[in-house]
This record gives structure tokens, C-alpha cells and sequence, in this order.
């Protein structure tokens, strides 16, 4: 599948013709090459083009000799071969010329098609790109592989009514024919070709200048960019930001974000021009919610910080794709810290780090860094182990090494390899020879500590050795449990391998260098021990009542006290939890339930645990204990277990009865307040809790009353939305509203409250509608699909619409994408009966080559495994302690 090495591209000259009527390109590249080896046989990229004719340009300037190319095509491996007459000169400069043409992809790679309605209800065209990781090839025929970095000049061919933007900014605009206009842009600074982009569309624009002279401008349909300003300043803040961090200047002249009506992911990181789906960065001022504001923050520093990890240092190959998106999601939460302090991301960052684990917990995960080959696997590697573990084993380091030395480690990094490729081991290099930051680094290179350094600080004494210990983190999957047991003042430590559902660790060998950090009840000071072997004792200086390991969740394991210690936590957490940060509140709770999963701690304590929650009113500690205890009864849900499923529910909403009884139905309070608010609102009216539900529903009726033109307080309008959709008239009006509404926060609100109705018909016109695409965009299909299959009524029908249409899913959104394992897991993944296992067993192997292997189909069957283990072993036991619950509260 790889290219050979021995054609060297130095630099292209696109000139493409993009057609918005027929909905076809045209085009010609040049591509200057040199060999290194005498071959006669050019291998490259291409994929859904015709090439109609291909030539090879000797020499240079005016004596240049042509002669055409045999070309070979070569549909399976997605590439050309271009036969020369005779050997080329190694060394020589040469060009091929390929003119070619392709139709506008209908799925949302390669250059494809997007249209919008306007307020008037005319349909518009537009093009646009998606290549990374491998579609660049279907827009042009290129090395499309991230280590041949080239240079590029772009041309495109276009009507007057349209305008063209690209990487570069516009140099100049040629009449090439009547009504049809050729736009020349400035050539890139040398890149990756996953990272061109060019945009033909009627877009407006909005712009700013940075400090040090950068024009930041965000593109959108002309009737949404009153939308843009947030994300503008956004920009303009992040990329000062980064120009200050990284100490690297911005390289290019401008930055464009637009916004494209049809996009996949989330956003997309070319270098100069950045893309995003509209509601990652348009922002309505009156209608957006406070977590829309919040991922628009992120998901813009996301793209922006990627401008250098990824654009100006890129990996190597695919299978460091982490070197790319770990730094990227984990560079969101340091610049967003600081930049928007009010948004307070950094309660949010360990969030993620639960997140990776989920999948890194199971058999069927893999290391960070892995090989990979075929588009499909490339596909693969774009999922939570590259973001999420990526970004979490960096925080950790981080938090090992101090923020200033990580810091001129990764700028030290940065400088050495900008427009360069690099593998793992250079990043950690760079880390080596720095000192931990309250450490002072001699002429020799060793540092030295500072004085009133603690003695538990092993590491320090034994240097640092960051490649050895990252090595274990990046090379082998998953993460240890580590088991804590305290006799008097000694603390023994143990790590081993977790895996979920395993009561008994497999004897994989594999360790971990793991940078503990805890504080007790004695001390609030963090101390730190490196642990390097299997099992260690800690000695404090008294005996302490408890203590807690992974301070703040800083690290990426998860934590076991043996004997009374989670006692002694639950017995701190119900008298005063706040001893303790409400990080380290929710990491209690996520652990605990990792534990049960393993046999390790009773169901029973860790539902004790859970009951402190009655006196919670931090987001992050609520969100997890939702996180643990709503799948319980999703699950019982899916096997008619009704009895003890009302039950279950009934008792979540007395745990959280305070804090719901404390909301105000308004957008008043931080950007967490109001994230709480607004789940614990949508909750409560889901579970049919009265108070709620009143309210709701008088809200509805008003808002439906004023023709849905009454602005409801943003953060109850997904409860107002939900429980209005109850009723099939309020359903239609609601799905009026959607399409005529502007604001991609309420749209998303809107399909969400449609998605939990209890009709049937209603439920499979969503499915039908938004995989069709006219009424309903088909970049909302996995969220809908996957919202239905969370439906009590509508699992049924989206597993049955997963399988019914697998074939047409799998050509839009593409084999190995991160939406189709989102479809995958979403329909699946909650099933807890044999007979469903099997079901999902004997689809997905019935596909073979077309999805059989995928990895997430591997984790929803471990999934599903796990999850009728656990209730074979936890039902009983849940029944029993729900009975004595009650008691204890007559
Ligand atoms: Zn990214």
C-alpha cells in the first residue's frame, strides 16, 4: 500500500476547474519531482479521477523536453503507475504534468458537494475539502502520504457569482473565458497533502488582524455570518496565544475558518484554512447554549493549535497520529486556561481521560503508537486512544515534569522539526535533557535539586529517563490498577494490568512507570513517587485516617484501597467532601465502579459511595455519578426488567431532588452552573419528575403559543423541547421549527427532544429523513441513530436500520471511521442479553472484508459480554440494596 520512497516531490501546481451545475472537476497538476534512484516507473496517488493524459517535462526553462507517460491504474491500492520511455536521471529535476478529470463526491471526503437552503428557500451549491487522511488523491494526484512534504500553488477556476478560497491568500483573479474566472493563489510554505484545502462557494466573511499582523477572517452561508464574531475573537486570541507559547510565529499571512452546512467530524485543521461543521463555530448570541460556547472555544484552539502540531511538525506516518491529535486536544485545555479563564476547561480535562479509558479498559484496544496500513486502518486510528489517551499521558507528564520544563520541551521539539516528520522517540528526545522545573539545570546537562524539595521525590534523585518511562505508556495498551494497602505508616503499592470484566489480571509482563502522586488526611501537600516495578512501600512520616492517590486525576490509572481505605473515603466523602477537589471526588466515583466491573469492590459500597451525591453541587462529580448510574438502568431497560427499573430511576432522582429543586429556570451562573443546570433539568423532566414536568410544560405551551418566536432561557429549553415532543402535535411543531431555525444550537435541541419520543412512526421517519439528506441533513444521521438507539421504544428500529443500510453507510461516511464506530457502538453497545449478542456476533461477521474486522465491532462485543456479566452478577444485589435504600430513608 505504501509508496515507494525513491520519487521525491518537491512541488505541485494545481489548477482545478470546479463545476457547481454539472457537479463535476477538471484539472491539471504538475508535480516537479526528483528521483533517487534511476526507475523509470512513477507510482502515485489517485483515486475516482480519469486521467486522460500524462506527460514528463525534462530540464527546466526554456529547454524543456516532453514526452508523454503510459499510465497504469491501479483502483484497489488507489494509485497510478506512469511509465517513462527510459530511466530517469537521479537527480534531475523533472515535472509530471496530469490532466484529469472527477466528479464532486457525494459523501463528505475528497472534494465534495455541500448545499444550504437560504431564508428564502432557494437551494445553493457548494464545494469544498476534506483529505486527511488519504482523500487529497481523490481531488488530485499527489504522494498522498504525510512525509512527502511539498510545496504547492493553487489555481481555481470558478464563475463571478462564486469566490474561491484556498490555503493561501488570492494573488490575483484572470478572466480565462466568458464567465469564467481563474483565481491565483500564493504558494504554501512546504506541508503534507492531507492539508490543502480550497473552497468554491458564495460564502460572506468577517475579519481581524492579530497583533503581529495576521488576518483572521471566518467564512459561512450569507444568511448565518451575523454568527461569526465569537469564533472570530476567538481566533484572534488563540492564535496570539499560541504565537506566544509555542515561540514560533504563525507562518502564513491569514487564517480562515469556515463554515461548511456539511461536514462529517467536527472540524478540520488545513493549514491556513480551517473547516467546521456550522455548529462548532457559529455562535447565535441569543440562541446558542453555554456548552456550545464552550466547544466552540475548544474545538477552534483544537484546529488553531494543530498549525503547528500537525501542519508545521507533522508525523511521520499514520501510526503516530497521536503526535497530531493528543497534542491538539491536549494544547485545547492549556491555551483555552488561559485565554478564557471563565469557561474553566480544566475541571472539564479528566473527563477525557474516563473517556479513553472506556475503550483502553477493553481486550480490543491498542497501543497509542500502532501500525497500520490500508485506509480503513488509517480511519481507525482516529479515535479516543490518539485523542483522549494522547492528551491525558501528556497532562501527566506535564504534572511530572512541571509545566515550564514541559513547556521548553515541547518548544525545543517544535523548533528542531518545523517542516520536518517526526516519529515518537524524537518527541521524547527533545524531553530528555530537560530539568523538572523547581530543579536547576548545570553546564553538564545534570540538574540538580532545588532545596526545600521533598524527600519523597525518588525520582529526582534516580534523573529523569522521560523516553523510558513514556515508552511504556505509548508502546502497550491500556493502563494499570494500581492497589493500595496501608499498614500503620507503611503504604504498599501494586500495579497490574486492568482489564474490564477480569476479575484476575492476565500475566502480561506488562509495567508501567507510573508518576503517583497522593495526598491524606494529615497532608494536603501533593507527594510524588515514581512507582517502576510491580509492587513498592511508601513510608509516611504518621499513621493517617485515609488517603487518596492520583491527586486531582492528574494520572492515567485508576486506583484500588484494600481493607477499610474506600470506607474510610466514603465516610470523608458523606462528611465533608469538600476535603477533597471535586476532581478527586468524581475519580472516587469513576473508580469505584471500575472495580466492581473487575469483582474488586462490592456494587453495594460503590452505590454507598454514589449516596454522598444528595450534598454534591459540583458539575464534575454529578456528571460522573449520571456517567455510572444511567447506564445501569439503560441496560436493565433492555432486557424488560421493569419492577426494579422504575425503582432504579426513582432513587436517582431522590439523590439528586436537592440539586434539581435548587435550579432556577434561567441562564444565570458560570459556564458549569449552566451545563449542570441544563442536564439536570433534561433529566429530571425525562424521568418524570412532576415539579419538572409542569414547569416544562407551561413553558412549551407558551413557546408554542408565540409561534415559537418566544426566547426561552437557553439552559431549560432542552427539557421545555423534550417533554414537549411528548405529544405528536407538539412534535410537529417542533419539527416545523427545525426547519426553518438558523441557530444550530437549537437545531440540535430540537432533534434531540424528537429523538426521545415514544412513537414509533415517528422514530423511523428520523431515520429514513435524515439518511435521505433532503430535509433532514445526513450529517446528522450517526446522532440520530445512535439518540434513537438509546431509546427504550427505538433501539429495535436503529440496529435494524444499521444493518438494513450498512452498505450505503459504510461508501458515505466511509470503512473505519470515527462515525461509523459512533453508529456501531450507539445501537449496540447498551444490549445485555445473549440473544442479542449473538445477533451483533453474526451481522457483523456475515460482512467479511466490509466491516467484520473493524475495531469497534470487537468492543461492542466485549461490551456487550461485560454487560450481561455484570448483571448476572450485580442484578440481585441492585434489587436488594434499591429495598434497604428506601428503608433508610423512611
Ligand atoms: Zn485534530
Amino acid at each position: 500500500m505504501r509508496l515507494p520512497e525513491h520519487i521525491i516531490p518537491a512541488h505541485y501546481d494545481l489548477m482545478i476547474h470546479a463545476n457547481l451545475t454539472t457537479l463535476t472537476f477538471g484539472g491539471t497538476t504538475q508535480i516537479e519531482i526528483t528521483a533517487s534512484e534511476p526507475t523509470s516507473t512513477i507510482i502515485l496517488h489517485s483515486h475516482h479521477l480519469q486521467v486522460s493524459k500524462a506527460t514528463l517535462r525534462k530540464g527546466g526553462g526554456e529547454r524543456q523536453a516532453e514526452e508523454p507517460l503510459r499510465v497504469l491504474e491501479n483502483p484497489p491500492q488507489e494509485q497510478i503507475a506512469l511509465l517513462a520511455s527510459e530511466p530517469l536521471v537521479v537527480g534531475l529535476p523533472y515535472t509530471i504534468v496530469i490532466d484529469y478529470t472527477g466528479n464532486l463526491s457525494e459523501s463528505f471526503h475528497g472534494f465534495y458537494k455541500s448545499t444550504y437552503r437560504t431564508k428564502e428557500g432557494e437551494v445553493r451549491v457548494l464545494a469544498s475539502t476534506q483529505f486527511e487522511p488519504t482523500a487529497a488523491r481523490m481531488a488530485f494526484p499527489c504522494f498522498d502520504e504525510p512525509a512527502f512534504k511539498a510545496s504547492f500553488l493553487i489555481k481555481i477556476r470558478r464563475e463571478p457569482r462564486h469566490l474561491a478560497i484556498s490555503n493561501m491568500p488570492l494573488v490575483k483573479s484572470v478572466i480565462v473565458a466568458e464567465g469564467l474566472i481563474e483565481d491565483h493563489f500564493d504558494v504554501t510554505v512546504k506541508m503534507s497533502t492531507y492539508l490543502v484545502a480550497f473552497i468554491v462557494s458564495d460564502f460572506k466573511s468577517v475579519s481581524k488582524m492579530t497583533k503581529s499582523g495576521v488576518k483572521v477572517s471566518v467564512y459561512a452561508v450569507p444568511d448565518k455570518i451575523n454568527q461569526a464574531d465569537y469564533a472570530l475573537d476567538a481566533a484572534v486570541t488563540l492564535l496570539e496565544f499560541y504565537e506566544d507559547y509555542f515561540n514560533i510565529p504563525y507562518p502564513l499571512p491569514k487564517q480562515d475558518l469556515a463554515a461548511i452546512p456539511d461536514f462529517q467530524s467536527g472540524a478540520m485543521e488545513n493549514w491556513g484554512l480551517t473547516t467546521y461543521r456550522e455548529s462548532s463555530l457559529l455562535f447565535d448570541a441569543e440562541k446558542s447554549s453555554a456548552s456550545s460556547k464552550l466547544g466552540i472555544t475548544m474545538t477552534v484552539s483544537h484546529e488553531l493549535a494543530h498549525q503547528w502540531f500537525g501542519n508545521l511538525v507533522t508525523m511521520e506516518w499514520w501510526n503516530d497520529l497521536w503526535l497530531n491529535e493528543g497534542f491538539a486536544k491536549f494544547m485545547e485545555f492549556v491555551s483555552v486556561s488561559v485565554t478564557h479563564p471563565e469557561l474553566k476547561v480544566e475541571e472539564y480535562f479528566f473527563g477525557k481521560c474516563f473517556d479513553a479509558m472506556e475503550v483502553d479498559a477493553l481486550n480490543s484496544s491498542h497501543p497509542v503508537s500502532t501500525p497500520v496500513e490500508n485506509p480503513a486502518q488509517i480511519q481507525e486510528m482516529f479515535d479516543e486512544v490518539s485523542y483522549e489517551k494522547g492528551a491525558c499521558i501528556l497532562n501527566m507528564l506535564r504534572d511530572y515534569l512541571g509545566a515550564d520544563a514541559f513547556k521548553s520541551g515541547i518548544v525545543k521539539y517544535l523548533q528542531k522539526y518545523s517542516y520536518k516528520n517526526t516519529k515518537n522517540e524524537d518527541l521524547w528526545n527533545s524531553m530528555a535533557s530537560i530539568c523538572p522545573t523547581d530543579d536547576t539545570q548545570h553546564m553538564d546537562g545534570f540538574c540538580s535539586r532545588g532545596e526545600h524539595s521533598s524527600s519523597t521525590v525518588h525520582w529526582r534523585r534516580e534523573g529523569l529517563d522521560v523516553k523510558t518511562m513514556m515508552n511504556t505508556w505509548t508502546l502497550q495498551k491500556g493502563f494499570p490498577l494500581i492497589t493500595i494497602t496501608v499498614r500503620g505508616r507503611n503504604v504498599h503499592v501494586k500495579q497490574e494490568y486492568y482489564v474490564k470484566g477480569v476479575a484476575d489480571a492476565p500475566e502480561t509482563g506488562l509495567l508501567w512507570h507510573v508518576p503517583l502522586t497522593f495526598i491524606t488526611s494529615k497532608s494536603d501537600a501533593v507527594q510524588r513517587f515514581l512507582l517502576k516495578t510491580r509492587t513498592d512501600v511508601l513510608i509516611l512520616p504518621e499513621e493517617v485516617e485515609w488517603i487518596k492517590f492520583n491527586v486531582g486525576m492528574n494520572g492515567y490509572y485508576i486506583v484500588h484501597y484494600e481493607d477499610d481505605g474506600w470506607d474510610s473515603l466514603t465516610g470523608l466523602l458523606k462528611g465533608t467532601h469538600t476535603a477533597i477537589s471535586s476532581n478527586d471526588r468524581a475519580s472516587l466515583i469513576n473508580n469505584a465502579f471500575q472495580l466492581v466491573s473487575i469483582g474488586k469492590l462490592s456494587i453495594e459500597k460503590a452505590l454507598d459511595l454514589t449516596l454522598y451525591l444528595k450534598h454534591e453541587t459540583e458539575i464534575m462529580p454529578v456528571f460522573q455519578g449520571l456517567n455510572e448510574l444511567i447506564p445501569m438502568y439503560k441496560l436493565m431497560e433492555k432486557r424488560e426488567m421493569n419492577e426494579v427499573e422504575t425503582q432504579f430511576k426513582a432513587f436517582l432522582i431522590r439523590l439528586l431532588r436537592g440539586l434539581i429543586d435548587k435550579q432556577t429556570w434561567t441562564d444565570e451562573g458560570s459556564v458549569s452552573e449552566r451545563m449542570l443546570r441544563s442536564q439536570l433539568l433534561l433529566l429530571a423532566c425525562v424521568r418524570k419528575y412532576q415539579p419538572c414536568v409542569q414547569k416544562a410544560e407551561g413553558y412549551f405551551r407558551q413557546w408554542q403559543e408565540a409561534g415559537g418566536n418566544l426566547s426561552l432561557p437557553n439552559d431549560v429549553t432542552l427539557a421545555v423541547f423534550a417533554v414537549g415532543a411528548q405529544t405528536l402535535e407538539g412534535w410537529d411543531f417542533l419539527y416545523s421549527k427545525y426547519q426553518s431555525s438558523l441557530s444550530s444550537t437549537e437545531k440540535n435541541q430540537i432533534e434531540f427532544a424528537l429523538c426521545i419520543s415514544q412513537n414509533k412512526e415517528k422514530l423511523q421517519w428520523l431515520l429514513d429523513q435524515s439518511f435521505k439528506g433532503d430535509v433532514i441533513k445526513t450529517q446528522e444521521f450517526p446522532d440520530i441513530l445512535r439518540a434513537i438507539g438509546r431509546n427504550p421504544v427505538g433501539y429495535p428500529l436503529a440496529w435494524q436500520f444499521l444493518r438494513e443500510n450498512w452498505n450505503k453507510l459504510v461508501q458515505k461516511f466511509e470503512l473505519g471511521s470515527n462515525s461509523i464506530a459512533y453508529m456501531v457502538t450507539g445501537t449496540t453497545n447498551q444490549f445485555s442479553t445473549r440473544a442479542r449478542l449473538e445477533e451483533v456476533k453474526e451481522f457483523f461477521s456475515s460482512l467479511k472484508e466490509n466491516g467484520s474486522q473493524l475495531r469497534c465491532v470487537q468492543q461492542t462485543i466485549e461490551t456487550i459480554e461485560e454487560n450481561i456479566r455484570w448483571m448476572d452478577k450485580n442484578f440481585d444485589k441492585i434489587k436488594a440494596w434499591l429495598q434497604n435504600e428506601q428503608l433508610n430513608l423512611l
